[in-house]
């Protein structure tokens, strides 16, 4: 592709973006760990969890320091858990996708770039939501309501590169937002108890924000749907047994069979379902309708 005269092979734009997709994803490690304890994401540097030395630039190379540690801190031998590494090998991953969808757009840079900056941002957001919902079962503001103001305000400069106009962008988060504001009053005045947390209405927000008004029927039904049958397998799989070897009760296995009676009753967050759907629309959404099977629904 030619920027500013300068003719640039497309596949090293490949190379640069899964290198600064290990980079996000590094940073990512650091807003996971930080922003739910209120933490100031830029200072103090990285340090280590265990002993709070601060960790040298070489030791903070993402994956590849992690694999010439063999996963410990240099200073006191802390494992250092192997998400650290997943997660920026996944935004590496992440960032390729959005690259190899922006392809297309090779023969004029300035769409990249708007098509490059809607797209990553998107997948860093959805990416530490997901981990923090998953964490803490809450959704920090800093991430959701930014990131639904910052995806409106993209689609001014991004919409010939997305097909996303600012008022696809804010329907998309007005009846996204709307929609999981409706569904969790309704649990729990039904219910009587939380189903869905103000969170969730905040991430769709952001979801309807980025990827307009119709991506939201999709990902509202493909969320619920994988999330039904990942609590349903969660929990025929953790379901302890009730009998040990030797023919006595594992009381402690009882007593957490009743908690989770039910599938229903499974804390899962739902976060994560929103995030991993809207991930497949963004990803899929011109590839699925011509799907037979999806065609015939
Ligand atoms: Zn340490």
């Amino acid at each position: 592709m030619q920027l500013r005269g300068i003719y640039i092979p497309i596949s090293f734009l490949g190379l640069f973006l899964s290198m600064l997709g290990l980079l996000v994803g590094s940073f990512l490690n650091v807003l996971i760990a930080r922003l739910p304890a209120n933490e100031s994401i830029v200072s103090p540097g990285s340090r280590c969890p265990n002993c709070a030395n601060s960790i040298r630039f070489y030791d903070n190379i993402p994956i590849f320091s992690w694999l010439v540690l063999r996963g410990r801190c240099r200073k006191c031998e802390w494992e250092i858990p192997i998400r650290y590494p997943v997660i920026e090998a996944m935004c590496a991953v992440a960032f390729l996708l959005v690259f190899f969808r922006a392809r297309h757009l090779a023969g004029s840079p300035d769409l990249m770039g708007w098509y490059l900056l809607h797209g990553l941002s998107f997948m860093a957001l959805l990416l530490a939501i997901s981990v923090i919902d998953l964490d803490h079962m809450i959704i920090p503001d800093g991430l959701s309501l930014t990131g639904t103001l910052f995806g409106l305000a993209i689609s001014f400069g991004a919409v010939e590169a997305t097909g996303i106009n600012w008022q696809y962008s804010s329907v998309g988060a007005l009846v996204g937002g709307g929609t999981v504001l409706f569904v969790a009053i309704s649990y729990r005045i039904v219910r009587g108890r939380d189903g869905m947390g103000m969170g969730d209405v905040k991430l769709m927000a952001l979801l309807g924000a980025y990827l307009g008004f119709a991506s939201v029927p999709f990902i509202l039904f493909a969320a619920s749907v994988q999330g039904t049958l990942f609590a349903t397998l969660w929990w025929l799989t953790s379901r302890p047994n009730q009998k040990t070897t030797d023919g006595s009760a594992d009381m402690a296995g009882v007593v957490v069979a009743e908690e989770q009676e039910s599938v229903g009753m499974l804390a899962l967050p739902f976060g994560p379902f929103l995030a991993l759907s809207g991930m497949q629309w963004y990803l899929l959404h011109d590839v699925l309708p011509q799907n037979p099977l999806i065609m015939n629904l």
